[in-house]
């Protein structure tokens, strides 16, 4: 009965491989691990910063990196589904509008507050929080159902620099992809096929369609929120310093996202395609298919 059970499992195995070569295999394995490992230390590392004196560190660490984990797994799933917000594949067109990109949004905002809620030992479900069009809306079910909207000052930015760049801004993609989406300033398409950062993106249309663009746009502005956890390790030193008078309206109104991220990026071997590990993963996403680096 075992050895049938075990076949069994085997064939189930062999027909999920079928249909793609095995070198995109074990890229979809390597970055499964990374989206599910990263998101496990950043939790667990802000889990035990935020612990409480009574409880355990080998206790605390170990429950809030498993949470992660689990964050880490929806944030992939998010990832993985991108592949479907603009580009009809079976029709082999972009698509018109869809609720796709905005499904999406939501499912990796889930896997980020599982999180974040991690990073300051919390319960998993305890708080869910979303970036639109850079008013992070945040949300306790805990704490007497509080909620409150937060001006992304990052995503303030990259406004201003993406208009001043020249770049021109396309409100009916901005709201079919619930980011801030420009058209790449036509001085800059003979080099550019897109560019992203937290929640504006900028594409150049001549550029589209096999290769996915929008979705390899959206993956990295999944990327920049990736790290944004980390800033909840200050979360317990800096509690009193946020209360005092001048600070507490600030704090309550805006977040100073401070982009990780982009350290991590640029600190990556070159060429950046696709030797840089975002651009590996944002294409790996965008295309389902192996990535020659
Ligand atoms: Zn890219």
């Amino acid at each position: 009965m075992r050895i049938r059970v075990v076949v069994l499992i085997l064939i189930v195995l062999a027909s999920v491989n079928c249909g793609y070569p095995q070198k995109y295999d074990s890229q979809q394995a390597e970055i499964l691990t990374f989206n599910v490992l990263l998101n496990g230390v950043i939790g667990g590392i802000g889990g035990a910063i935020n612990k409480s004196k009574e409880e355990k560190l080998h206790v605390v660490l170990a429950k809030n990196f498993l949470i992660g984990c689990l964050g880490g797994s929806v944030k992939y799933l998010a990832k993985y589904d991108a592949y479907n917000i603009s580009y009809d594949h079976a029709l082999g067109a972009n698509q018109r509008f869809s609720w796709n990109a905005w499904m999406d949004r939501f499912l990796y905002y889930a896997g980020h507050s599982i999180v974040c809620n991690a990073s300051l030992n919390k319960k998993p479900w305890e708080s869910f929080q979303i970036n639109l069009y850079g008013i992070n809306f945040y949300y306790s079910i805990t704490d007497s159902n509080h909620f409150q909207p937060k001006l992304s000052l990052y995503t303030l930015g990259a406004l201003i620099k993406f208009g001043l760049d020249g770049n021109k801004f396309d409100l009916k993609n901005s709201l079919n992809y619930g980011i801030y989406y420009f058209d790449v300033n036509p001085k800059d398409h003979g080099f550019r096929c897109g560019i992203a950062t937290y929640n504006v993106i900028a594409l150049n249309e001549s550029c589209q369609g096999t290769t996915n663009n929008v979705s390899h746009e959206f993956i990295h502005g999944f990327q920049f929120a990736d790290y944004f956890p980390i800033s909840l390790y200050a979360y317990k030193p800096l509690k009193n310093f946020k209360s005092q008078k001048l600070i507490k309206p600030i704090d309550r109104y805006v977040i100073f996202d401070i982009p990780y991220q982009y350290l991590f990026y640029v600190l990556q071997p070159k060429p950046w395609h696709y030797k840089n590990y975002y651009e590996y993963e944002a294409r790996h996403f965008a295309i389902r298919a192996h990535v020659e680096r």
